[in-house]
């Protein structure tokens, strides 16, 4: 496969600067301060909450890179906000967009998610993308009709697919228990390299990552790994762990 096997750590709303310096220590440990992997073809990219971005990135093993969890595509008078440019100006290289949670709690829409996608890759950072079907969705057989709408309007502004990863995830998977089975995530994934093939072309769809999130853990990592299609895992509540590294490690 041409494609590297991409591991995101997103901590969301959690971490004290006594978990982030204790979970890093322990990452470290196990890993020899991150050799562990450094000749194995694995990115890992972790996305603390944005104050403390500083704080995580002075402590992860060295071979993990920084992300923050999402960004506004401008800076001036957005009181609260962090804009892309900023990201950049702090040496942070990745973003998240169109998280489920931002799409469900904040309102964002495919339209808003696309323009901080584009903004965000334009500013010279590279882009988490977020997509993923609501159960009501699934259950109405709109899963595909879901994600390929919010995939295309993604898909309409990016310049340069180099800096994109996708993320598949299923809502009703998220933070959930909830899995998806390596079939049903494989299914997504391979209809969403055939719409890219279709709508972008052929290399973008065979160099683009698409990683699954929603629920992965050490113990359901290692199956849905070995499936075609996917290429990693966007992680939440399992990479706020010691183990964490055993997803990491879960594509041999
Ligand atoms: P979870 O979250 O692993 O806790 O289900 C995944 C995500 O929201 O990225």
């Amino acid at each position: 496969m041409t494609r590297t096997f991409f591991v995101g750590g997103n901590w969301k709303c959690n971490s004290t600067v006594k978990s982030i310096t204790e979970l890093c220590a322990s990452w470290k440990e196990s890993t020899d301060n991150g050799a562990k992997y450094s000749g194995k073809p694995v990115e890992i990219v972790i996305a603390p909450p944005s104050i403390y971005a500083q704080t995580a990135k002075d402590a992860l093993p060295a071979n993990f890179q920084v992300s923050l969890q999402d960004c506004y595509s401008s800076t001036g008078a957005f009181t609260g906000e962090i804009a892309a440019d900023m990201i950049v100006d702090m040496g942070i290289p990745w973003v998240i967009t169109g998280h489920s949670e931002r799409r469900t709690i904040f309102k964002e829409t495919d339209e808003v998610v696309a323009t901080k996608t584009a903004y965000a890759i334009s500013k010279g950072l590279s882009v988490i993308a977020c997509i993923g079907e609501l159960l009501e969705e699934r259950e109405a057989g709109k899963t595909l009709e879901v994600n390929e709408r919010q995939l295309s309007a993604i898909a309409a502004t990016v310049t340069d697919w180099s800096k994109v990863v996708i993320a598949y995830e299923p809502v009703w998977a998220i933070g959930t228990g909830k899995v998806a089975t390596p079939e049903q995530a494989q299914e997504v994934h391979a209809a969403l390299r055939a719409w890219l093939s279709t709508n972008v072309n052929p290399e973008v769809a065979e160099s683009t990552r698409i990683i699954y999130g929603g629920s992965v853990k050490p113990a359901n990592a290692n199956e849905l790994a070995g499936q075609a299609d996917i290429d990693g895992f966007l992680v939440g509540g399992a990479s706020l762990k010691p183990d964490f590294i055993s997803v990491i490690d879960s594509y041999a």
